[in-house]
C-alpha cells in the first residue's frame, strides 16, 4: 500500500511548501509504504502563526467547552478506529492487538482525562495577603506550544504530548517522527473538524524540521519526547528564547529481583517487561540485578520464558512483539551486540531473525560490568543484561549507577527492602513487583538525564500553563505621599 502523508496546517491538508518527500518504509516488511512532507522553516513559519491565530479563540473557551471538544474528539477518531490502526500498523509493524488494547484505546481514555481534569484546574483563591490589597493567583495557557513526538508509540506519545496542552488552552504545532507520521495525521484532520483549523497544526519532517520548530521565537514552550541527544539540543536551542521545556528522554530501566522473591511467579512478567514492543520503550526492563544467591535458579526461570516469546508481523498468532521501528534502529542495536566486551556472554538472541523486515531475537547478556556500554547506554531494542549482587547498597548503587533516572522496580516480599528501594532509587516512576505501567493520573517522566517535566496527571496540565500574580489595591496601608511633601508611615 503506498500512501501520501501530509502537512496539516491552518485547516489544510498541503504537502510541505519545498515539495520535499521522505520515503515510508513498512517494518514487518522492509517494504516502502508512502511518503511524507520533509518540511522547513517556511512550513513551520505558517504553522505557527496558524497557531497564534487560533489561540486567541481557543484559549477563551471555557474548560468545560474545552472539554466538550477534547471529548468529541476521541468520540470522532474511534469512529475511525480501524483506519488509525492501519496507519499506526504500517508505520510500526505491531501486533494488531497491541495497537489497539495497549496504545490507542488507553491513549483515547488519557485524552479524556485530560478533557475532564482541566475543568478542575485553578490558580489560587482570592485573599488579602497584604492589608488593603487583594491577591488573586491565575492560572493561564502559555501560548503556541511546540512538540515533538518519537516513533515507538506513534499515536500514544502524540496524545501524551498534546492532550494536556490544549486541554488547558495552548494550541500546538506537533512534529511527528519522521517515520510514523501517519496517525498524526489522521488525528490532524480530525482536529481540523472538531477543534477548527490552527489549534492543532502538525508539520512533519526529521531532525532539522524539529530543529527549526524549537528555534521559532513566538512559541511559549517546548516539550520533546525522544532520545537524551535529541533533548540537549532542543534544551539549547530554546535557551536563546529563554523558553520553557519539557524533555521526557530516554532510559534504561532496571529491576533488583531480591533474595525473598517469588522467582517463579515472577520470570515470565519481568521478560515481559523487558520485551514488550521489542523493548522499544523509555521504561522497559534492561537491566537485571539479581541477588547471587538466586541467580542460577532465576535466570534458567527467565531463559524457559523468553524461549516461549513468539516475534512476528502483525496479523501473527500470539505474537508479543514486531520489528524494530527502521533498518537503522536494527543496526544501532545491532552494533551494540557487536561491540560486547570479552567478558559479556550472550545466553539467548543475539542478532536479527532471518526474515524480512526489521525483527530482532529477544536477547539476555550475562557477565557484564556496571561500566560496560551495554549497561550504562540505551540500547531501546529487545535486549537486557544480567548482573549479580550480594547487598542491597550494591544493588542500590548498581540501580542508580547510570546516567539515566526514568524507571526502576524492585522485586521482593520484604516491606523493609521495598522501602529502602524505592527511598533509594532515582528515577521518576519505582514499581514494586510490577514494571512498565502507567495510569492517565500518575506522573510520567525522568531525573537526571532522563529529562525533566511530566507527562500524564494533573503535574501535565500544570506545566502547560503559566501562573500569574494580580494584586488590587482596595484600601491605603502603605505610605502615603502628603501634599505638602511629608510620608504619611
Ligand atoms: P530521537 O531523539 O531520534 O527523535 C525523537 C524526535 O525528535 C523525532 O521526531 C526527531 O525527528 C526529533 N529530533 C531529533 N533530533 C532533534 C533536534 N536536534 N531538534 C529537534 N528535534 C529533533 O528519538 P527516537 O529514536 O525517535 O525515539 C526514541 C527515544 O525516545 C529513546 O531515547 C526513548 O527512550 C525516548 N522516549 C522517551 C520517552 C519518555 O517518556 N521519557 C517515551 C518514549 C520514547
Amino acid at each position: 500500500m503506498r500512501r501520501k502523508i501530509l502537512n496539516v496546517i491552518d485547516g489544510l491538508a498541503q504537502p510541505a511548501a519545498s515539495d520535499n518527500w521522505t520515503t515510508l518504509i513498512d517494518p514487518a516488511t522492509g517494504d516502502v509504504s508512502g511518503e511524507a512532507p520533509l518540511s522547513d522553516g517556511t512550513d513551520i513559519e505558517t504553522a505557527v502563526a496558524s497557531s497564534m491565530k487560533a489561540f486567541t479563540g481557543w484559549s477563551r473557551l471555557t474548560p468545560g467547552e474545552r472539554c466538550t471538544r477534547l471529548n468529541t474528539l476521541a468520540d470522532r477518531v474511534l469512529t475511525r478506529l480501524g483506519e488509525l490502526v492501519e496507519a499506526e500498523i504500517l508505520d510500526t509493524g505491531k501486533p494488531r492487538q497491541s495497537v489497539i488494547e495497549y496504545e490507542v484505546m488507553p491513549a483515547l481514555e488519557e485524552l479524556r482525562f485530560f478533557a475532564g481534569a482541566t475543568r478542575v484546574m485553578d490558580g489560587l483563591a482570592t485573599q488579602e495577603f497584604r492589608a488593603g490589597h487583594t491577591s488573586t493567583v491565575r492560572r493561564e495557557p502559555i501560548g503556541v506550544v511546540g512538540q515533538i513526538a518519537p516513533w515507538n508509540y506513534p499515536f500514544m506519545m502524540t496524545v501524551w504530548k498534546l492532550g494536556p496542552a490544549l486541554a488547558v488552552g495552548n494550541t500546538v504545532v506537533l512534529k511527528p517522527s519522521e517515520s510514523t507520521p501517519s496517525s498524526a495525521y489522521l488525528l490532524a484532520q480530525i482536529a481540523t473538524e472538531v477543534l477548527g483549523p490552527g489549534v492543532l497544526n502538525v508539520v512533519n519532517g526529521g531532525r532539522a524540521t524539529g530543529a527549526d520548530l524549537v528555534a521559532h521565537s513566538d512559541l511559549g514552550m517546548v516539550a520533546i519526547t525522544g532520545s537524551t541527544r535529541a533533548g540537549r539540543a532542543v534544551a539549547a536551542s530554546a535557551a536563546e528564547n529563554v523558553m520553557p521545556v519539557h524533555l521526557e528522554l530516554g532510559g534504561n530501566g532496571v529491576a533488583v529481583i531480591a533474595p525473598d522473591a517469588d522467582v517463579e511467579e515472577i520470570a515470565a512478567m519481568t521478560a515481559m517487561s523487558a520485551f514488550y514492543n521489542a523493548g522499544q520503550d523509555c521504561t522497559a526492563l534492561t537491566r537485571f540485578i539479581i541477588h547471587d544467591s538466586i541467580y542460577d535458579r532465576f535466570v534458567k526461570l527467565l531463559l524457559e520464558a523468553v524461549a516461549k516469546i513468539r516475534v512476528g508481523a502483525p496479523d501473527e498468532r500470539n505474537v508479543l512483539y514486531g520489528p524494530l521501528n527502521s533498518e537503522q534502529q536494527l543496526k544501532i542495536v545491532q552494533g551494540y551486540l557487536d561491540r560486547l566486551p570479552s567478558h559479556a556472554r550472550v545466553l539467548t538472541g543475539g542478532s536479527r531473525l532471518d526474515r524480512p523486515g526489521f525483527f530482532f531475537a529477544p536477547t539476555l547478556i550475562e557477565g557484564v560490568k556496571q561500566d560496560d556500554e551495554i549497561v550504562q547506554q540505551e540500547v531501546f531494542g529487545p535486549v537486557a543484561t544480567l548482573q549479580k549482587y550480594s547487598s542491597d547498597a550494591e544493588a542500590l548503587a548498581m540501580a542508580n549507577g547510570t546516567r539515566y533516572g526514568l524507571a526502576a522496580s524492585i522485586w521482593t516480599n520484604d516491606i523493609k527492602r521495598s522501602a529502602y528501594f524505592t527511598k533509594g532509587i532515582r528515577a521518576g516512576t519505582v514499581w514494586v513487583n510490577c514494571h512498565l505501567l502507567h495510569n492517565a493520573e500518575t506522573p510520567h517522566g525522568g531525573v537526571k538525564q532522563s529529562g525533566y517535566g511530566r507527562d500524564l496527571s494533573k503535574f501535565a496540565l500544570e506545566e502547560y500553563t503559566q501562573i500569574k500574580h494580580v494584586m488590587t489595591f482596595t484600601e491605603a496601608h502603605y505610605p502615603l505621599l502628603r501634599d505638602d511633601g511629608s510620608v504619611a508611615w
